[in-house]
This record gives structure tokens, C-alpha cells and sequence, in this order.
């Protein structure tokens, strides 16, 4: 971030992120970091000594995604330069600003991520050995719910190890009680977060695409405009991402 990149974003962009839509499905995220408020807490360096460095470095990130049968060129194995040069290739018609800010990306800070997810899971036999995070429920980033649910289910795991620990349940079945649970909200995360990024989906795909394109970005205009739509939404939102 420096006062140059800063200029290219609008005041609203830094209180939150910014996805954009684009044709063919592409799409891309945009956000800041300001370390401003945690630099004038005298409490932060005792509580996180280890991100005290990381207070010097507030910054800009932004990501594009898209189907890989759309893309150009096949971005993995690509190098920063390269890859900033795709990035330029697939935001040719957008704001110059956007595409400003891709070209002043120092290119060694940018990576291509293949886009993977996991198959639901049926319940296993438990034991004193068991999963929890991407290591059971790896989903897309389609709802910016992976961590949320490794967070979840970090908490749900402790509740139950302290029953054990209380006499409450035996070990193992505790362990069930969380598997059980952990399997029945994750599904649901790791499905809805597919829908969101599908390479299938028809959003991907010439003239179907632009019309499905043309209704969602309708859709988000009405429910933007109407406050108990705009709620539903962001109930839904929270559902996936853990809302407890
Ligand atoms: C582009 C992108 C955007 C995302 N956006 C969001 C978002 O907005 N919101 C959200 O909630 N989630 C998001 N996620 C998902 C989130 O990053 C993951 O769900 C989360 O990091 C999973 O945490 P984890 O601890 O289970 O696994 P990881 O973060 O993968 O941690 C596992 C750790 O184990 C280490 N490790 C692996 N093997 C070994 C070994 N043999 N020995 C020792 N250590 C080992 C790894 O190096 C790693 O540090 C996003 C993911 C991607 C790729």
C-alpha cells in the first residue's frame, strides 16, 4: 500500500472487500489492510508479539479467479511476471485503475492457487485420532467459509474434550459426538461453497453466461435496495460461515 496505490481505491473500498463480476464467470477480490487502530493499542505487542512486524505492513491484495478452460494460458507454473501479465490479459476492459493497480503489484508477491474441493464424507468408525479444518472439509473459497469452519469446529472439538475430561462422556465417544456434528454443518459448507465456484456452471460459458451475469447483477441491485432481502442474504451468509 503506498499513497499511490491508495488513490486508485475508492473511500468505501477500504471499509470492507470488493468482489467484482465479469463476464465468462471471471471475477476477482479486492482489499486493504490497515493496521492503524492496532498500532495505537498498547495491549496488542503483549498479546501478539508475533505480528508485531506485520503492523508496518499495511497493503492492497487483490485475486482473479475464473475457469481454468477459459483462461488464456494455463496459470499454473507461471511466474509473477508472468502472472501479472494474465491478470492484465483478463481484466483488459476493466476500470483502468483496477488494471493500474495490477500493474504497480510487485511480482514476487503474486501466486496462482488451483481451486480444489473435497467429496462429503460419510461417518467413520472413532478413535483417539481425528480431523478437523481442510484436513477433512477442504472447500472452494466460493464462500469465504474454510476457516470459519476450522475455527468451528476447533470450538466444538474443545467442548467435547472437556466433557471427556469432566467424566461427562467417555473419550472416544465424545470425539464421535463432535464428528457427528462437525460432518453435518460441514457438508453443507463445502456444497454451498461449490455452487459458488464451479468451472461447470453456466456462468462460465459464452452467450448463457452474460444473461445469467446480466439477472444476478440485477438480483444484487434489488436486494441491495430492499433492507429485509439484504438481511435474508446476510443471514444466509452466516449460516455457512459458522454462525455460532
Ligand atoms: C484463495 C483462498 C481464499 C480463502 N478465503 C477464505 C475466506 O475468506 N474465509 C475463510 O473462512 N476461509 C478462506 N479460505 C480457506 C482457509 O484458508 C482454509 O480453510 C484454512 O486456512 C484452513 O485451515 P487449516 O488450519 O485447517 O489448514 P491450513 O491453513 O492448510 O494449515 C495446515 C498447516 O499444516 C502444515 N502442514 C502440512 N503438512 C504438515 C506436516 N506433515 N507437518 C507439519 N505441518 C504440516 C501446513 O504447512 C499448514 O501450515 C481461503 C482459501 C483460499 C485458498
Amino acid at each position: 500500500m503506498s499513497a499511490e496505490t491508495k488513490a486508485l481505491l475508492s473511500d468505501k473500498m477500504f471499509k470492507g472487500m470488493s468482489l467484482i463480476m465479469a463476464p465468462m464467470g471471471f471475477g476477482a477480490i479486492i482489499h486493504s489492510l490497515e493496521f492503524a487502530d492496532s498500532r495505537r493499542d498498547p495491549g496488542f505487542a503483549a498479546r501478539w508479539p508475533d505480528f508485531v512486524e506485520a503492523l508496518d505492513e499495511d497493503s492492497i491484495g487483490w485475486g482473479i479467479w475464473g475457469a481454468r478452460q477459459n483462461c488464456p494460458r494455463d496459470p499454473s507454473g507461471l511466474n509473477g511476471e508472468q502472472l501479472r501479465e494474465l491478470g492484465l490479459e483478463l481484466a483488459r476492459d476493466w476500470h483502468p485503475h483496477l488494471r493500474a493497480l495490477i500493474l504497480m503489484t510487485e511480482p514476487s508477491t503474486i501466486y496462482d492457487v488451483k481451486v480444489r474441493t473435497s467429496v462429503p464424507l460419510t461417518p467413520w468408525t472413532s478413535s483417539n485420532v481425528t480431523l478437523l479444518g481442510d484436513a477433512v472439509h477442504t472447500m472452494t473459497p466460493g464462500r469465504g467459509a474454510g476457516a470459519n469452519t476450522a475455527l468451528r469446529d476447533a470450538a466444538l472439538l474443545g467442548r467435547m474434550l472437556v466433557e471427556a475430561n469432566q467424566g461427562r462422556k467417555p473419550l472416544v465417544e465424545a470425539i464421535h459426538a463432535y464428528e457427528i456434528e462437525m460432518l453435518r454443518y460441514s457438508t453443507e459448507a463445502v456444497q454451498e461453497s461449490k455452487k459458488q465456484m464451479d468451472a461447470n456452471d453456466l456462468a462460465h460459458r459464452p452467450i448463457v453466461g452474460t444473461v445469467q451475469l446480466a439477472f444476478m447483477r440485477s438480483m444484487m441491485r434489488i436486494v441491495n435496495a430492499i433492507p429485509a432481502l439484504k438481511r435474508r442474504a446476510f443471514r444466509q451468509m452466516m449460516r455457512v460461515r459458522g454462525e455460532n
